[in-house]
């Protein structure tokens, strides 16, 4: 038996409708951002309001139950201390020229917290394989389950924050990143970074109300006088009446990434402050679109080799029954 040149060409031609059919992804197929849950809890860093004191850098080690800096942490210094597994929460320090006015671009300084975003569409959570990386249903916080992981480091890769990290030197390498300190709020605590900032500059509680006390900042005018509340936003506890400062129009983690349980504010613009420049659309997103297309390009080859198979033995066997005449 033989198949015609012409009978080729036609099975082919069937075969690519079949996998053109099969491969292309619709719109339908993307996925747009997560919602954030409606029990979001998280932070807002007020930059103008730090004072580089680290205070919070310390109760973090302390209450994650890392050793303490040797040398010290030192207020105001130290622009090249970054995120280890020994240090889930770091203050840095951005200068310019002389660096005379604080909350200043030109010849000032500005400091700026450095932790987990806790994202609401976290790459991390969308690169593991294993589930180790966990966005929680009820707070949204960004959880890790160091039994589940099995040390692929791909949410080291993934985030777009550069915030996990993995100790290469232990024996049972972990990856560490900040949990919003949930081992604490069974016994009624919250955040150590927030509990312990004596300016409000930390602050922790349900992302709604934070949103609130950024809209009412938003509102005030440079100068004003206010209080700003302190450790919880929810509590009782503010600072005393002191004056505005002067906030750029940009809310970071409002919208970076389809937004983040931490916010913050700032005089200063966030790329001086190393933090990155990124779309509204998250990573996750994009990605398992991508994955969801390329799973049908999978399927594709599959429903194509059926389909040519299909029509090569229909052309084969007609060709057959031809012979048989
Ligand atoms: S956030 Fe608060 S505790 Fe941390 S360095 Fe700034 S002022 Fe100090
Ligand atoms: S900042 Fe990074 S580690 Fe934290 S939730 Fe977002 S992607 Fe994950
Ligand atoms: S919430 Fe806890 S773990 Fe996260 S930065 Fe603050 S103190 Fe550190």
């Amino acid at each position: 038996m033989t198949v015609s040149r012409r009978q080729f060409l036609k099975s082919a031609v069937a075969g690519s409708t079949v996998v053109a059919t099969a491969c292309i992804a619709t719109d339908a197929d993307a996925r747009g951002n997560m919602e954030m849950p409606e029990g979001a809890l998280g932070l807002l860093f007020d930059s103008t309001l730090c004072v580089g004191c680290k205070a919070c850098v310390t109760a973090c080690k302390t209450a994650n139950g890392k050793p303490l800096a040797t040398p010290p942490e030192l207020p105001y210094l130290d622009k090249t201390r970054t995120l280890s597994p020994d240090a889930l929460n770091v203050i840095k320090i951005f200068k310019d020229g002389k660096a005379t006015a604080k909350d200043r671009a030109e010849d000032g300084f500005a400091f700026m917290k450095h932790s987990c975003m806790h994202c609401v569409d976290p790459a991390c959570v969308s690169a593991c394989p294993v589930n180790a990386m966990k966005k929680q249903p009820d707070t949204g916080v960004v959880t890790y389950d160091k039994d589940a992981c099995i040390g692929c480091r791909y949410c080291v890769f993934a985030c777009p924050y550069d915030i996990p990290r993995f100790d290469y030197g232990s024996a049972a390498p972990e990856i560490h990143k900040c949990q919003l300190c949930d081992h604490l709020w069974k016994d009624g605590g919250f955040s150590a970074c927030a509990d312990v900032c004596p300016t409000g500059a930390t602050l922790f509680g349900p992302v709604i109300k934070l949103k609130a006390e950024v809209a009412r900042r938003k509102a005030l005018k440079a100068g004003e006088a206010t209080k700003f509340p302190r450790r919880h936003v929810e509590g009782q506890e503010f600072t005393k009446e002191q004056p505005m400062g002067e906030y750029i129009d940009h809310v970071y983690g409002e919208k970076e990434q389809g937004g983040a349980q931490m916010l913050m504010m700032s005089g200063v613009p966030f790329d001086k402050l190393g933090m990155p420049d990124l779309p509204e659309q998250s990573y996750a997103s994009v990605s398992e679109t991508i994955q969801h297309s390329l799973y049908q390009w999978l399927l594709g080859p599959a429903v194509a080799l059926g389909g040519l198979m299909a029509v090569t033995y229909r052309t084969v066997r007609s060709e057959d029954e031809n012979d048989e005449d």
